[in-house]
Parts: C-alpha cells; sequence; structure tokens
C-alpha cells in the first residue's frame, strides 16, 4: 500500500497560504501535479509554487475568486486544460471574513460569507463531477471544529457555513458513489494561520490552546495528512462520506 499521489492532478483551492499551500506542498512531495488557486494572494501562491518547483514538483497558479460560481466553475476548466484531467479537488479556500455578532449582520456580510465557504464548494464540485468521474477521483473538503462546537464570537455564519459543507459532503458521497467518486472532509481545530493572525487575539489564542489536550496550536503541516489519507485510493478507497477531525483533542466526536 502506498499514498500513490504519483502523476494525479490535484486542485487546492485557496492553496497560497496556511492549510491549502502546506497541504499543496504535501501532494507535490508526493508526486502529485498541483494546481494551487488563489484569489489576491500572489507573491504567496507564487512562492508555493517556486517551492514545490525547485524540489522538482510539478505545480501551477490558477488565480480565481472561487466564492463567485464562474470563477469556480472556471478554475477547474482551466486545470483540465493544463493538466489534461483532475483527480483530486480540495476544496479549501474559506475563512470567516470578519467577526458579526447576530445583531450586526447585513445581508451583504452574509452574502459574503457563505458564498466564500458554500457557494464555492458547490460550484467547484459541480464542474469537477464530469472530470472526477473520468479519474474516479475524489473531493476533499475544508470543514471546521466550528462546524461541531458552533462558532467562536462572531463567528456564528462561519460555523452554520462549515457545517453545511461537511453535510454537503455527506449528500454528494451518497449521490455520486455509483460514479466512483468519494466525496470527505478534513475539519481543522485551531491551526495557527493567518485565519488567527488576522481575526483571533492572543489572549483568545491563549486559551484556546490551555484547552487542547496536546498542550498546543495545530500547525498547517499538521493536517496536510489527512488530505493525503483521503485522497488515496489505496489508503482510503473505502472511505467516503466522513470527516477527519485534525485538532490535538480539542474536540471528539
Ligand atoms: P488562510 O487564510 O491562510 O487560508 C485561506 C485561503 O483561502 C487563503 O489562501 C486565501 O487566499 C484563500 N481564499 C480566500 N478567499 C478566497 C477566494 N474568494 N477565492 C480563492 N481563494 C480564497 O487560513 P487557513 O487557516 O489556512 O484556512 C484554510 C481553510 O481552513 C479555510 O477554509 C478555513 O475556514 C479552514 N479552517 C481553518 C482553521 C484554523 O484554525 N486556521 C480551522 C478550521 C478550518
Amino acid at each position: 500500500m502506498n499514498i500513490s499521489m504519483k502523476d494525479k492532478v490535484v486542485l487546492v483551492t485557496g492553496g497560497s497560504t496556511g492549510i491549502g499551500a502546506a497541504t499543496a506542498k504535501a501532494f507535490a512531495a508526493n508526486g502529485a501535479k498541483v494546481a494551487i488557486n488563489y484569489a489576491r494572494s500572489t507573491d504567496a501562491a507564487q512562492a508555493v509554487c517556486d517551492e514545490i518547483k525547485a524540489a522538482g514538483g510539478v505545480a501551477d497558479l490558477f488565480q480565481a475568486d472561487v466564492s463567485q460560481s464562474s470563477q469556480a466553475r472556471d478554475v477547474v476548466d482551466a486545470v483540465v486544460r493544463r493538466f489534461g484531467q483532475l483527480d483530486v479537488l480540495i476544496c479549501n479556500a474559506g475563512g470567516l471574513v470578519d467577526r458579526k455578532g447576530l445583531l450586526d449582520l447585513t445581508d451583504e456580510f452574509y452574502d459574503q460569507v457563505l458564498d466564500l465557504n458554500v457557494r464555492s464548494v458547490v460550484a467547484s464540485c459541480a464542474a469537477a463531477i464530469p472530470h472526477l468521474e473520468k479519474t474516479r477521483g475524489n473531493v476533499i473538503v475544508t470543514g471546521s471544529v466550528a462546524s461541531q462546537i458552533g462558532g467562536g464570537a462572531g463567528a456564528s455564519l462561519y460555523a452554520a457555513s462549515k457545517a453545511a459543507v461537511q453535510n454537503l459532503v455527506k449528500t454528494y458521497s451518497k449521490e455520486f458513489a455509483g460514479k466512483g467518486i468519494r466525496f470527505n472532509s478534513v475539519s481543522p481545530g485551531t491551526i495557527y494561520t493567518l485565519f488567527h493572525e488576522r481575526h483571533t487575539k492572543p489572549e483568545v489564542l491563549d486559551m484556546i490552546t490551555k484547552s487542547i489536550p496536546m498542550g498546543r496550536l495545530g500547525k498547517p503541516e499538521d493536517c496536510a495528512g489527512a488530505y493525503l489519507f483521503l485522497a488515496s485510493h489505496d489508503l482510503a478507497g473505502y472511505i467516503t462520506g466522513q470527516t477527519i477531525e485534525v485538532n490535538g483533542g480539542q474536540f471528539m466526536a
């Protein structure tokens, strides 16, 4: 048994930083051709791509705002035009956008959060299905511990959106099992990335750290193995509709 990513084509949305960047590098290190999607962080995306190529891997950049259906669909098609096929779609782009309590919500903010975390997944999955059917490929969605325990301060819509996509994974896994396509999710706990640099106060991160049995926040690299495992037909070929929690014991399902 091996991870067997050699020559597999893997699209990582939001692959320029954090969990997506670590995952893109891990797939490339295991022989995959990696398509790195990014929206605005061109320099960071280029750095990930350069690092992969310097290590002898294959990668290319695909700019698109996947919160817009048309761009999410176009990026899937562009990857297939570039690499000839798609084996693994990793729907990882996502985020809080901002922290806002219920009484401060606006329709515009609602749309931003749901478009980024849910519409992006729905649109890219739909675009990927015909290609994944050909390769008997699979999809991995980045969920969140917040889907199970609720969001932190001002993160209600974010938490609900992650619950939505983890639920979509279950439905899609049933809908497309007959076509040989698997759907799973990775549900990170508190992973120290730009996400928390931007949105979480250091004293809150200290409190969270104290609540984690393993005694530290996660790192992006802590998550990458779960994506590799789920993507591998050899290792996880009979696993679909499931979530792997990566959280140092922060939450146990
Ligand atoms: P991050 O901010 O480094 O990564 C988010 C990535 O998504 C960035 O590369 C960003 O450029 C990209 N992105 C944002 N909007 C986009 C858009 N419209 N189109 C394309 N790309 C876009 O933070 P991260 O922690 O690595 O987050 C990655 C995923 O993990 C997100 O879905 C996030 O919700 C999820 N997550 C993070 C944590 C955590 O504690 N860090 C916990 C649970 C889930």
